[in-house]
Order: structure tokens, then C-alpha cells, then sequence
């Protein structure tokens, strides 16, 4: 740190993201990317808009604002897109929260939200999840602030049922509720639709996962156009042009490309469930996920010696050092090969 960092920030501890080697010799499954390249279409589309990058991009976002709206059956007013779901997530986290409404969520959720409340410098109270790590609705009823879910759930890739988070929802119409859906094309309930019965309510999803566009950084909030106006105003506040030209062409062929969409996640998920049954048999214990990733722990190794094997063996899984998720770790769902490579590295664990 040096002598000039603002004394708000010294205490601002930054989120860890998972490991990216860049030489590609890892069969990597630690960051719960897509083992599928972009829609061709999407590829076809950012290409040839490369050709066109001297000029700024279209702030209003236009055209995948009028796509997005099209396929989730919402108006042009309801969606804003972020440079990807992070971005949105700390807007959010800027916009509803301050110290009458403190941010509120899970003990185990996905990390950033500390991240994001201790950088806006709001408060925040994390509610613990049952033993077998599911969400119990009745802690968040009368509990004052802004909730955010993760819904599938990370890192144990649990669902709540869209009727479950209505009720939250519904439960106090004065407290927004942000639903985090970074995992939801995996096989959970959407709560999109609900944005029209509510107006407390935020949906947040992301084209990292299903739609193959990690690297293309794209991430949407949709909402009531009221929310979405107050998160454009902290756009615009920060950068106007915060979604790039290619980006925006891909996301316009991904959302168009509903066929491969649907290919990719279906096969995720039929791979999720073939690892799944082959770790069950070789002792291990996993959450019902519902997202491109396995949660597991196994009683004959210890969470962390296990992700350092696997490491040695080429084969990148998280590990998170945190009170509670210590014997586990997350493995994200790559492709057969790729999960024939992981399972063939954890029986030679085993058998040692
Ligand atoms: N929410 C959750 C629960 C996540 O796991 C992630 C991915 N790390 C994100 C949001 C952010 O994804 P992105 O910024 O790539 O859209």
C-alpha cells in the first residue's frame, strides 16, 4: 500500500478470483467457465464488428437491450447490461444499500459480496445456511435491508424454488431483493417473470456460463424501470461505454442462438449428472447442485489436500480456505473429456 492510498480503502480487502494460468496445461475447473467456445453466430457477429472499434460503443446499449428484452419477455426500460454481472452487482450494491439498509446475505454465498459491501463501505450481515447448507426463507422474513441470493446458490450449487424466494419477496415490498441468477439456466427456477408482479425486485444474470462469453465480460440486471433507471444513473456516473462494441455484437448472437444456448447446458447437465453418480460411487458427498459445478467432500481426504493432488496431476478445482468449506471443493463441469481426465486423477488419489 502506499502513503497516498485514501485511508477508506485500507481496510478493503479485494476479492480473490480463481487461478488463470495462461499456458492452457491445466484441465481447468476452478472458475465455473463454459468448456464450449461462443455461438458461432456470436463469434461471426463481434468479428466483424472488430472492424468498426474506432468508434465508441452505443451507450443505451440498443440493440441487445431490444434482444434481451425480446427473449426474457420484458421491456427495453427493464434490463440493463453491465461489463459482465460483477459490474451490475456492485452498482446494485451502490444503489440500495447504505447504513439504513444494510446489505444482507448468506454465510457461504458467492465471495464478492463482502467485496462489494466493504468497498461501498456499507454495512452488511451474513445469515448462516442450515447445516446442509440450504437457505432457510424464515431468517430473511422481517429482517430490515437489502437481501441478495445467489440463487442457484455458490459454491454448492443449491436452488431455492422460485415460490421460496417469492416469498421473500413478497414479504416486504420497502426492501429490494437482488436474485443473483449467475447459474440458473443449469436447471433452476428464473424469477425474471416475477419482476412484473414486484417492484422490489432485481434479477441478475450473466453470459459467462451458459452463453460461453467469460472473457466477452457481460452480465444483465432486469427490473422494474424505476431500479433499472437508478442502476443506469451509476452507470453513466462511472462508464457510459462500459459494455465494448464486440461484447454487445456477441451478446446479440448469443441471444439469438436459443438452439445452441440450449445444446450446451442441456449436455453440461447431463455431464453433471454421469460425475456426480461416478464421485457418489467412489465415497465421495455432494449438494444437489443445480449449477455447471460439483460441490464435494470426501471423508478419506481432507479438502485442500485433495485440490493440491489434483493440482500436481494437472487438474485445477476451487478450494476455498473458509470456516465451513474447508473439506471441500468446487469442480466445475467441463467437457466428458475433460471429466474423464478429473475422475481418473481422483481415483489415483484414492488408491494411494
Ligand atoms: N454471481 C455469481 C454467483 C458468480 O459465481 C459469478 C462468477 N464468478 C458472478 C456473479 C459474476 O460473473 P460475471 O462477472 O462473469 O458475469
Amino acid at each position: 500500500m502506499s502513503r497516498f492510498f485514501s485511508a477508506k480503502y485500507k481496510s478493503l480487502t479485494p476479492y480473490t478470483p480463481g487461478e488463470q494460468p495462461q499456458d492452457r496445461q491445466f484441465v481447468k475447473l476452478n472458475t465455473n467457465e463454459s468448456p464450449f467456445p461462443p455461438s458461432p453466430f456470436a463469434v461471426r457477429l463481434a468479428r466483424e464488428e472488430a472492424g468498426r472499434l474506432e468508434l465508441y460503443s452505443d451507450p443505451d446499449c440498443k440493440s441487445l437491450v431490444a434482444a434481451a428484452a425480446d427473449c426474457l419477455g420484458v421491456g427495453t426500460d427493464e434490463v440493463v447490461f453491465g461489463n459482465g454481472s460483477d459490474e451490475i452487482l456492485g452498482f446494485a450494491f451502490a444503489a440500495f444499500c447504505d447504513g439504513e439498509h444494510p446489505a444482507i446475505f448468506a454465510d457461504i454465498t458467492y465471495g464478492f459480496y463482502t467485496v462489494f459491501a466493504e468497498q461501498n463501505r456499507v454495512p452488511y450481515t451474513e445469515i448462516p445456511l442450515a447445516e446442509d447448507y440450504t437457505l432457510r426463507v424464515e431468517d430473511y422474513l422481517g429482517v430490515r435491508g437489502t437481501v441478495f441470493i445467489a440463487n442457484p446458490n455458490a459454491p454448492t450449487g443449491i436452488a431455492l424454488p422460485k415460490r421460496e424466494i417469492e416469498r421473500i419477496v413478497a414479504s416486504d415490498p420497502d426492501r429490494v431483493v437482488v436474485v443473483d441468477e449467475a447459474y440458473v439456466d443449469f436447471g433452476a427456477e428464473s424469477c425474471v417473470d416475477l419482476i412484473h408482479k414486484y417492484d422490489n425486485l432485481l434479477v441478475v444474470q450473466t453470459f459467462s456460463k451458459s452463453r460461453s462469453l467469460a472473457g466477452g465480460r457481460l452480465g444483465f440486471a432486469v427490473g422494474n424501470a424505476e431500479l433499472i433507471r437508478d442502476l443506469n444513473t451509476l452507470r453513466f456516473s462511472t462508464n457510459p461505454y462500459n459494455v465494448n462494441r464486440m461484447t454487445m455484437a456477441a451478446g446479440v448472437g448469443a441471444l439469438r442462438d436459443g438452439d445452441y444456448f440450449d445444446f450446451c447446458r442441456k449436455k453440461i447437465m447431463r455431464t453433471r449428472e454421469r460425475v456426480a453418480a461416478e464421485l457418489r460411487a467412489l465415497g465421495f458427498d455432494l449438494t444437489d447442485s443445480c449449477a455447471n459445478f460439483l460441490f464435494a467432500r470426501h471423508a478419506g481426504i481432507g479438502g485442500k489436500a485433495l485440490y493440491l493432488k489434483l493440482k500436481e496431476k494437472g487438474v485445477l478445482v476451487r478450494h476455498f480456505e473458509k470456516e465451513r468449506l474447508y473439506d471441500y471443493n468446487r469442480i466445475t463441469v467441463g467437457s466428458d473429456e475433460q471429466m474423464d481426465i478429473l475422475l481418473q486423477a481422483v481415483r489415483e488419489i484414492l488408491g494411494e
